[in-house]
């Protein structure tokens, strides 16, 4: 054990090279910026650490364009002895805009005071540059593993990941049968396991009018006045219901273990910057984001029924009133069982390399597990990585060097515990 986080020490100045060239690549989501030469650049490092390597390009997806191709990247290192078991680290190189706010280059990859600072460091470039060095430092302390070794790269996690870790569940690379454990290298605070996470709906409402003249509005059918009820509706009755569901699972932050609903936007009526005509407005309308809880499943039959039924009673009340309801996305939660191999070989790494015991967390956002259990079927899936979870997305995003060198070892220690070495 001991030589091989000596040889994570010992390449840690190549892995902080690694992850500065990394960061100076923009791969900004949207649109997907410069996704293929960051592949090829992630692909080109695998194959010097003597991995098979695979382009995997998403050219099904409508996104896919000469301008903006999705390109995912994947290689295989085979175990010594054995194929089986299959570990495979996924991480996602497409970042959030920069934005403002900025104090650094945002992509500068520049280092001040023990922390690499840039868009994307901690969300997730990081994950990728410590699953990488971390597995290639085994190698170079002279262990060899039994099992085999997967490292995907992919895009559009930002966006859904459906051109991304989908798509490589979709077409078998990750897939019950053959991956037996997967880390998502997100950021987790370095000491902390995520075993899941909640569940969303996204879904439209729109109501119906009939158009009038502005100064005989009697003569028309007001759908901002009925979209004006269901707001009432939902922020008075609705609301209070769900905050009082709380769920069993490890949601960080705890505010975020209740049930939840945001209304993302409201539409309807003349455009703000348009000339106004006086018109009563024949459409208004809402998109709501509801967060629903593992506990609240089947959604098919619990949380879209609760809505259906509060749009049915808002309208029924009112003479003339008409809705339509558009699903637009359902993510359902998972959560990976605490008693997985998976966890207990990273929890005793973390023991080992932190001398903390790591709480087991869910995120109360969605991620790239969706897909990994959702369509590959895969059980076993946890993320773990370095990066300070809270500076995602923010104005001088960073990680913590010293995190990134204990994540990388927690990692090799976890893929020694579970794949074994050769004798
Ligand atoms: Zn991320």
């Amino acid at each position: 054990m001991i030589a091989v986080l000596n040889a994570v020490d010992a390449i840690a100045d190549e892995m902080i090279a690694f992850l500065q060239e990394l960061t100076r690549i923009p791969t900004v989501n949207p649109p997907g910026d410069l996704y293929a030469p960051c592949a090829e650049f992630i692909g080109q490092q695998l194959k010097a650490f003597g991995y098979n390597v695979e382009h995997i390009v998403a050219d099904d997806s409508p996104l896919h364009t000469p301008a903006y191709p999705r390109v995912n990247v994947m290689g295989r290192l085979p175990g010594a002895t054995q194929q089986q078991p299959v570990l495979h680290f996924n991480g996602h190189f497409d970042v959030v805009p920069a934005g403002a706010g900025w104090t650094v280059d945002p992509f500068g990859g520049d280092i001040r005071d023990g922390k690499l600072y840039g868009r994307g460091t901690c969300d997730q470039k990081a994950g990728i540059a410590a699953s990488i060095f971390a597995i290639e430092a085994i190698r170079r302390a002279g262990i060899t593993l039994n099992g085999t070794i997967e490292q995907s790269a992919t895009v559009d996690e930002e966006s859904g990941g459906f051109a991304g870790v989908a798509t490589l569940a979709r077409r078998g690379y990750i897939t019950q049968g053959h991956t037996t454990y997967v880390i998502i290298t997100e950021p987790s605070n370095v000491d902390r396991i995520c075993i899941g996470h909640r569940g969303v709906y996204w879904f439209k409402v729109t109501q119906h009018g009939r158009i009038g003249h502005g100064s005989m509005p009697q003569l028309g059918v007001s759908a901002i006045d009925h979209l004006g009820d269901v707001l009432h509706a939902f922020t008075h009755d609705l609301k209070p219901r769900l905050a009082e569901r709380v769920t069993s699972m490890p949601v960080e932050p705890p505010g975020s273990r209740h049930a939840s609903l945001n209304i993302n936007s409201i539409f309807g009526g003349q455009p703000e910057n348009a000339v106004q005509t006086p018109c009563v407005a024949d459409r208004a309308g809402l998109i709501g984001d509801r967060r629903f809880l593992l506990e609240e499943e089947p959604f098919e039959a619990k949380v879209k029924p609760e809505i259906i039924d509060l749009l049915d009673e808002v309208n029924a009340r009112i003479p003339n009133a008409r809705y339509t309801l558009e699903d637009l996305m359902v993510v359902h939660p998972v959560q990976t069982d605490p008693n997985s191999p998976l966890v207990a070989a990273v929890r005793d790494s973390i023991q080992n390399v932190l001398g903390t015991t790591p709480p087991l967390m869910a995120s109360p956002g969605t991620y790239d597990h969706k897909h990994v259990y959702r369509i590959g079927n895969v059980a076993d899936c946890i993320a773990y990585g370095p990066g300070i979870l809270d500076l995602a997305h923010q104005p001088d995003e960073y990680v913590e060097l010293e995190h990134l060198i204990q994540s990388a070892k927690v990692m090799a220690l976890s893929a020694i515990r579970l794949l074994g070495t050769k004798q």
